[in-house]
């Protein structure tokens, strides 16, 4: 039945993958808490507009990837409008940052993690449903504020465990006026290329020749290895803050690759441009990228704010995590004999609340309970019987050795914390 399916491009979460992704997001969150950024969370979805306005209309997620639709006119304010699941968290953070009046306050710096969804082709590192996290840090313009940011990312990655597979490319966009001037050369370029180039790209050519930088069609690579690099066309302003951030990294020994037709999907940004890729995943290489977006804030109609950021892929990064975080450790308590079951179960309570991870074997035979107790990978059982009953002791048994203890009931947390 297609309806006991989850949709395509979807994924259950089973316990084992969600530890994984855990460990991705709690060292992540722990990490860029040392970094001050706090963590903080947006709706999962927004007005249509916050995207469209935010993201240009020529990028691939606002023209093919968004799930947007209408909120009923019953549904009272904003009924009729358009609505859209998140695909990116950073337009979200703004829409925020703006409607909790923070502008005044500065700088800010959020931390966050959560699904987002885009209506793309699924593939191993691509779903429509796929989780995020991410750091946005506002008001702070100088070269210092991407140095930070980045520092942060790697050393997220270092503590994650595969910093060796991971390299860093980074690029400039420069500011509005290196933009306009490279602009026009990419245009000279690209028309000149034309025939080469995909429908898409030649229908953004006018309107968005970086856009085609990003392409992923294979005519479209194939042009742009050729087309001209944005170095020659910055200004000296522009010039003087990528020679700051590159400064700033080497000074934190953190490597880096220049890529100058690294272009981030998104047309907020600025400056500095950067990802965190891999080989190790395939085609979708990319498990952080980031940049700063001074003009995003105004876009969204707030006061100029300077903003750089980064957003990393939970699914990419959990992929890249060489071993499995382990389940919690559990003992089994197995009562014999219907009193022990009676006594079982306040016993199994005031082991939890001493902070003991346990599970009650309340079916089948006493067999069959040692066995369930195998099955789970208890590291102890607690047998409980009528002689234990009489004296307010319970037996220990070690599963790995087989050993036996009895013990007062009231010393099983010490004891038990003790075989863990
Ligand atoms: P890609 O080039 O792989 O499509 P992107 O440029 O669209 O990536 P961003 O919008 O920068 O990606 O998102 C940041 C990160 O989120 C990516 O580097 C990737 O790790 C992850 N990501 C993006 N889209 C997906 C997806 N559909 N499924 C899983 N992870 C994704
Ligand atoms: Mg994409």
């Amino acid at each position: 039945m297609a309806q006991m399916q989850p949709v395509r491009g979807t994924h259950d979460l089973l316990p084992a993958e969600m530890r994984r992704h855990r460990q991705v997001v709690e060292t992540a969150r722990e990490i860029a808490e040392r970094y001050g950024y706090l963590l903080m969370s947006t709706p999962i979805f927004e007005f249509t507009e916050v995207f469209k306005r935010t993201l240009g209309d020529t990028t691939d997620i606002v023209t093919k990837e968004m799930y947007s639709f209408e909120a009923r006119e019953t549904e009272g304010e904003g009924g009729g409008q358009s609505i859209t699941l998140r695909p990116e968290n950073t337009a979200s953070v703004v829409r925020a940052f703006l409607s909790n009046k923070l502008t005044q306050d500065l700088p800010q710096r959020f931390f966050y993690a959560g699904p987002m969804f885009r209506r793309e082709r699924p593939q191993k590192g691509r779903q429509r449903q796929f989780h995020q996290i991410g750091v946005e840090l506002f008001g702070v313009a100088e070269p210092a504020g991407d140095v930070e940011v980045i520092a942060c990312g790697q050393h997220i990655i270092e503590e994650l465990g595969f910093a060796e597979h991971i390299a860093l490319e980074l690029n400039t966009l420069g500011d509005q006026e290196s933009r306009a001037a490279y602009r026009t050369a990419l245009i000279d370029y690209f028309q000149a290329h034309r025939e080469g180039l995909s429908a898409d790209s030649r229908e953004r050519l006018e309107r968005n020749p970086l856009r085609i930088l990003d392409s992923k069609d294979p005519g479209d690579r194939t042009v742009v290895a050729g087309a001209p690099a944005f170095a020659a066309h910055l200004t000296a302003a522009a010039s003087d803050f990528f020679a700051a951030v590159k400064a700033g990294l080497d000074s934190l020994g953190i490597a880096y690759k220049l890529n100058p037709h690294l272009v981030r999907g998104l047309d907020y940004y600025c400056h500095t441009a950067f990802e965190f890729t891999t080989d190790r995943l395939g085609a979708q290489g990319t498990v952080m990228g980031g940049g700063r977006y001074d003009y995003l804030v105004e876009t969204m109609g707030g006061p100029p704010t300077a903003g750089v950021g980064w957003a990393a892929g939970v699914e990419r990064l959990a992929m890249m995590l060489a071993a499995d975080p382990p389940a919690p450790r559990l003992v089994a308590l197995v009562p014999i004999g219907e009193a022990a079951e009676a006594a079982a179960l306040p016993l199994a309570q005031r082991l939890r609340k001493a902070g003991v991870a346990v599970e009650l074997a309340a079916s089948g035979n006493v067999k069959k309970r040692m066995k369930r107790a195998d099955r789970i990978g208890a590291y102890a059982a607690i047998l409980l019987g009528e002689e234990e009953l009489a004296t307010g002791e319970a037996t220990v048994k070690t599963l790995a050795d087989g050993s036996q203890q009895r013990v007062a009931q009231d010393r099983l947390p010490e004891l038990l914390a003790a075989l863990r």
